[in-house]
């Protein structure tokens, strides 16, 4: 474990930054915290976390796959994959970084995309504890501490002082580059901070929800549940709910003619739209209860069944911030599953 002062985190983006492009939360002048660039004159955000989460820095919202040009009748296929850059993304809370190992299973299986894999390959995730949860937050109720986020280097930060450890190969060597900028101290710096975080996750509105009704082999007895028609009678499709999500991973593929040659490219799609994985025989989900339900029902039940008892959500709350109808996953999760109240 290694502590500079607050003072200095100044100097300490700026070696970073020397090694990699590096990221960091930071206020838009609405004061909504965004993923932004650093360079001199970029402030850390003191803002609980980002609208968008991290994930677009590995599942980018649109990126082109690759070209075709075509000569008579011979079609040349050009890959326009530039090499990805090292990149380090500062400040990940515990709830996003615990999004990456969902989203891992889903691209890192086989057969692997190879453009996250690039991404994931080439980025450094530094996490941060949370020093003040939100109403809105219970990644608690997915076995979350976020008084203790994983990621290759986790942060911690107190009214002073900002202290790291580095837990994998490529954390170790770039603390290594912050030496200098940092002193040595023990992993009990930070005791007081974690049982502080934990007291006010105790406290927290949605401290009690639990995943109890949901997960594996639930299906049947979940999918029939009468609820689905009240829970969606409201929702507008608007898809904002899985944009602002971590963990939804849903994309389209369309080829754009530009005149010389055809684009193939790929950018995010959500379930909660009419025209979501249409086929040539019409639509598999022909309102939208069905697929409300489908959203739902694949954080809550399909995912877990197929990834160990993994649930894709991880209790960010940005679905809860967001929703222009006030629906979200809790509400779900209270009238559905268990004794949720
Ligand atoms: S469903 Fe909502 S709370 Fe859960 S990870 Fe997605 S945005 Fe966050
Ligand atoms: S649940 Fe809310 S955010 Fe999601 S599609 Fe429906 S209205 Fe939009």
């Amino acid at each position: 474990m290694r502590k500079c002062s607050l003072d200095s985190m100044n100097s300490v983006f700026a070696e970073i930054a020397k090694a990699a492009t590096l990221y960091i939360p930071a206020d838009r002048t609405d004061g909504a915290a965004v993923y932004t660039k650093w360079e001199e004159g970029v402030v850390w955000s003191n803002a609980l976390n980002t609208v968008r989460s991290p994930k677009d820095f590995f599942f980018p919202q649109m990126e082109n796959l690759m070209e075709f040009k075509t000569q008579g009748k011979n079609i040349e296929i050009i890959d326009t994959r530039s090499e990805t850059e090292d990149f380090v993304v500062f400040g990940v809370r515990a709830c996003d970084v615990k999004s990456f190992e969902i989203l891992d299973r889903v691209f890192l299986s086989e057969p692997v995309d190879s453009y996250y894999a690039a991404r994931r390959a080439h980025g450094v995730i530094i996490s941060l504890a949370c020093t003040r949860p939100s109403e809105t937050c219970f990644c608690g109720t997915f076995g979350i501490n976020p008084a203790e986020p994983a990621g290759d280097i986790s942060v911690w930060k107190t009214e002073t002082e900002v202290f790291f450890r580095s837990n994998t190969e490529k954390g170790a060597a770039l603390m290594q580059k912050l030496e200098a900028l940092t002193e040595e101290c023990t992993e009990e710096a930070v005791d007081a901070q974690k049982e502080k975080i934990s007291a006010v996750m105790k406290k927290l509105p949605l401290a009690d929800l639990t995943t109890e009704g949901f997960g594996g082999g639930k299906t049947k007895e979940l999918f029939d549940n009468p609820a689905w028609d009240e829970l969606s009678q409201t929702c507008l499709g608007c898809g904002t709910c899985t944009f602002v999500c971590p963990t939804c991973q849903c994309y389209d593929i369309k080829d754009f003619n530009t005149g010389k040659g055809v684009i193939r490219y790929r950018c995010w799609d959500s379930c909660m739209y009419s025209e979501f994985t249409r086929m040539a025989h019409g639509n598999n989900r022909n309102s939208q209860k069905e697929r409300f339900r489908q959203r739902f029902m694949h954080k809550l039940v399909y995912y877990p069944e197929n990834n160990d008892g993994l649930f894709s959500c991880v209790g960010c709350g940005r679905c809860l911030a967001k929703c222009p109808i006030s629906m979200n996953i809790v509400k779900v999760m209270k009238k559905i599953g268990g004794n949720n109240k």
